[in-house]
């Protein structure tokens, strides 16, 4: 009885995060705005930080908007032991109008409070805080850039802040979303990837967290990309199990175009098992090609392994192959190199292949404003 009315209460605080009470205090220092071909991904940032604390004891607190600054926390905070934090990754683009839109935020809200659910971090209001981060967006609406490409890239945050060495669940955190400009992925058309399908590493496995977007999951990811890129590659391919099941490349979500012996089609990406992020870039081209591609193909998410794409290549009836994550929306692979041999991936429009091209149009236009398709992009003003 005693442990429910606890838990309870500890739900309620939880879901306290309220909008409403948003504190704005703008710099008084505006940082001067770089030209568009100045952009480095997540180098430079706006002039604010969102921030939202939170305590065990009175749930979440003030949301504030306040000028960029470091942030002051005790050495012993939990996040620098034991790795409490995750994040997000959307963006922020500028229509015609010149209003700022935002594609699938409440993809992206679910998804993080899966994470903090995960690491037991606290639970929050997903709508209020895609309505702050809608203000937050209408704040830097200056920093967005124009062009097709460009958009403000935010990244919410959530960290343990209890000043403690003890293994335990936080009693503090911290919600903070900074946000930072960018420019187009590929500057001059696309550019085709090889990977390195890798046997020694594994990013993710049933049970684990590598279906969560915790911070823990990527720093052992990075060894692994370094010894891959002085081979020549640009990705990792992440392979899992005996059988070889072909799971993500990089820090993206992977896509298969197979001929089918009945004359279909097929775009193949690896089922939601545990052991694949959850990607709403994913989730989005899924959607759409099941509504677009049409009769002669079938969309399928089922496990296949590097030996089907092998035997796949060998036979022909490889078609194409694509990353696909919010920072470039898809990457175009050329090559995959597997126990020192090479499997030729298929471009049939020079760097890319068809249905990349295609999945990259149809999305850009819907975040941009320019086509409607379920809602998924929304003015920040209207949040
Ligand atoms: C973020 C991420 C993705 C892509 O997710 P999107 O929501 O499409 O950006 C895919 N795989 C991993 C491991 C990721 O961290």
């Amino acid at each position: 009885m005693f442990k429910k009315l606890a838990f309870t209460q500890r739900r309620f605080l939880n879901m306290s995060l309220d909008s409403s009470k948003l504190v704005i205090n703008k710099t008084t220092t505006p940082k001067t705005k770089l030209p568009n071909d100045e952009l480095v991904f997540g180098k430079s940032f706006t002039d604010h930080i969102l921030e939202v604390e939170w305590t065990a004891q009175e749930g979440w607190g003030t949301p504030k908007i306040s000028p960029y600054h470091n942030l002051s926390l005790d050495p012993s905070a939990v996040v620098f032991h034991y790795s409490f934090e995750l994040f997000e990754g959307l963006k922020a683009y500028k229509d015609d109008n010149g209003d700022a839109r935002l594609f699938r935020i409440n993809k992206n809200m679910e998804r993080m409070s899966k994470s903090a659910n995960a690491i037991d971090l606290p639970a929050f209001d997903k709508e209020e805080l895609a309505k702050l981060i809608g203000k937050y967006v209408e704040v830097e609406k200056d920093f967005i850039p124009k062009g097709n490409g460009y958009s403000l890239y935010l990244r919410p945050t959530m960290i343990g802040t209890t000043p403690s060495l003890g293994v335990a669940t936080p009693d503090k955190a911290l919600i903070f979303v900074i946000a930072s400009p960018v420019g187009p992925y590929y500057k001059t058309g696309f550019k085709a990837v090889s990977l390195q399908a890798t046997e020694d590493h594994v990013r993710a496995w049933p049970g684990g967290s590598g279906d969560k977007k915790l911070g823990a999951n990527y720093a052992p990811t990075i060894k692994p990309q370094r010894l891959a890129a002085e081979k020549g590659h640009q990705q990792i391919l992440w392979l899992f199990g005996e059988e070889g099941y072909v799971t993500e490349v990089g820090t993206m979500n992977v896509f298969f175009a197979f001929q089918k012996p009945n004359g279909k089609k097929e775009l193949v990406t690896a089922p939601l098992d545990g052991t694949i992020l959850e990607g709403i870039t994913r989730d989005s081209i899924l959607e759409l090609c099941r509504e677009k591609l049409g009769d002669e193909w079938e969309v399928s998410e089922r496990n296949y392994t590097i030996h089907d794409v092998k035997k796949a290549a060998d036979e022909g009836t490889l078609i194409e192959a694509f990353g696909s994550g919010t920072a470039a929306i898809v990457s175009p692979v050329n090559n995959i190199e597997f126990r020192g041999e090479n499997i030729k991936v298929p471009t049939s429009e020079g760097e890319t292949g068809e249905v990349t091209k295609k999945v990259l149009q149809w999305i850009n236009e819907i975040q941009y404003g320019k086509s409607q398709f379920k809602n998924w992009s929304t003015l920040t003003k209207d949040l």
